[in-house]
C-alpha cells in the first residue's frame, strides 16, 4: 500500500517517484566520456546486490510512492540474471524501462516484451563506424545500429542518446536529426558532464545553445517545432515538421532541470544517491542485510538532497575537479 505521507519528499517539496537502478558496474564498451580505458575499480562480488536484494530495495521505494523504475549500469544486459531481475520487478505496479548500449539487446527482445518493457534508451554517439569505434573503444557499430532498427520494428519506444563532444561528433548534429526523418525515435543530445575519470573540460562540451544554433542554421524557423515536454522531463523536445521522429537536448550543464527533479539513484552495490552529481551516498544494502528497515536511511538521504546539482550550483563549481572527481565515474553511478 502506498503511503500518503511520503518519505520521498525533500525539503524543497520535490517528490521522488522515479528510481534508476544500476544493476552492474561492468560494461562491454569503454566510452571515453564515461570511463577510463582500463575500466573502473569494481566492487567485490559480495558487496553487489543480488537479484533478491534489488527486488527488496525496489519494493520499499514502490511502497513509498515510486511509480517508475529504469534499469541501467554499466551495461545492464550483461548481468547473467537480468531476465530474473526483470521478471521480479515486473510484478511491481511500476513503469519499467531500461537504458542499454544495445550491443546484445537482440537476444533480449522476448524477455523485454513479456515483462512489459516499452521504453528503451540506447546510446549511439556517432553514425560513423570509425568514430563509434574510437569513442567506445570497441568495434560494434553495425550491431548497435541494426539493433536500434530492430527495436523500432518490434514496436518499442526508442530514445537514442548521444553525448556531443567538440570537434569529434558535433559535425553530426544534422545527420542525427536526419536519422529521425524516417524513424519514429527521439534522438537526444546530452551535454557532456563531468565525473571522476572522464577528463571533463568545459571546452569539450557542446551546449544547448550551440546545438540549437546549428539546427537553426540548417532548417528554416517554420520547420522547427518546439514540442510540449512531459512533466519532470529532463529534455527540451523538438521536431522537424514532417519527420517521423523528434529530437531533444538534455542540458544538465548549461540549463539544469533540478527544480523539477523526481529522480533517485541506486548503485549496483546498494548505495542510494540523491542526485547524479552528489558525491554523498547512503548505504542501503548493509542495513538490508542486517534485517533492519531501510526507510529511515532513505528518508534521511532524501531530506539531505541539495537544491541543485549536488551543491555544484555554478559552472565554476562544476568545473572544479576537486568537487566533481569526488563522485564516481558514470558507469559506476548508473546514468
Ligand atoms: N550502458 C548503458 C548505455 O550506455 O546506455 C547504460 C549506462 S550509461 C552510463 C547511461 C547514459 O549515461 C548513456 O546514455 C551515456 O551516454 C550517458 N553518459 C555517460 N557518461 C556521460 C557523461 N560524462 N556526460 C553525459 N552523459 C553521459
Ligand atoms: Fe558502457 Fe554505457 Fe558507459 Fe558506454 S556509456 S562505457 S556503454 S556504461
Amino acid at each position: 500500500m502506498i503511503k500518503t505521507n511520503t518519505i520521498l519528499q525533500d525539503t524543497f517539496g520535490r517528490v521522488h517517484t522515479y528510481l534508476r537502478i544500476s544493476l552492474i558496474e561492468r560494461c562491454n564498451l569503454r566510452c571515453t566520456y564515461c570511463m577510463p580505458e582500463e575500466g573502473v575499480q569494481l566492487s567485490p562480488k559480495n558487496k553487489l546486490m543480488s537479484y533478491e536484494e534489488v527486488y527488496d530495495i525496489a519494493k520499499t521505494f514502490v511502497d513509498n510512492g515510486v511509480t517508475k523504475i529504469r534499469l541501467t549500469g554499466g551495461e545492464p544486459l550483461i548481468r547473467k540474471d537480468f531476465p530474473v531481475i526483470l521478471e521480479k520487478l515486473a510484478s511491481l505496479p511500476i513503469e519499467l524501462s531500461i537504458t542499454s548500449n544495445a550491443v546484445i539487446i537482440d537476444k533480449h527482445i522476448n524477455v523485454l516484451k513479456s515483462n512489459g518493457v516499452k521504453n528503451i534508451n540506447i546510446s549511439l554517439d556517432s553514425l560513423d563506424r570509425e568514430k563509434f569505434k574510437h569513442i567506445t573503444r570497441r568495434d560494434n557499430f553495425e550491431k548497435v545500429y541494426n539493433n536500434i532498427l530492430l527495436l523500432v520494428k518490434e514496436g518499442f519506444n526508442v530514445k537514442v542518446n548521444a553525448v556531443l563532444m567538440k570537434d569529434f561528433n558535433d559535425n553530426e548534429i544534422i545527420d542525427f536529426i536526419e536519422f529521425t526523418k524516417d524513424l519514429p525515435i527521439s534522438f537526444r543530445f546530452i551535454e557532456f558532464m563531468p565525473f571522476d575519470g572522464n577528463k571533463w573540460d568545459a571546452s569539450k562540451m557542446v551546449s544547448y545553445k550551440e546545438i540549437m544554433d546549428c539546427v537553426n542554421t540548417a532548417f528554416s524557423k517554420d520547420k522547427i517545432e518546439r514540442l510540449q515536454d512531459a512533466p519532470n522531463d529532463t529534455a527540451k523536445n523538438y521536431k522537424i515538421k514532417g519527420y517521423k521522429g523528434s529530437f531533444a537536448i538534455i542540458s544538465s550543464v548549461t540549463n539544469p532541470f533540478c527544480d523539477s527533479c523526481n529522480r533517485l539513484r541506486l548503485t549496483a552495490n546498494g548505495q542510494l544517491k540523491n542526485c547524479l552529481f552528489s558525491a554523498k551516498e547512503s548505504d542501503l544494502l548493509t542495513t538490508l542485510r542486517q534485517g533492519k528497515s531501510i526507510e529511515p536511511i532513505i528518508q534521511k538521504a532524501v531530506q539531505g538532497k541539495l537544491k541543485m546539482r549536488g551543491g555544484m550550483n555554478t559552472i565554476e563549481k562544476l568545473q572544479n575537479p576537486q568537487l566533481h572527481t569526488k563522485n564516481r565515474s558514470m558507469t559506476a553511478i548508473g546514468g
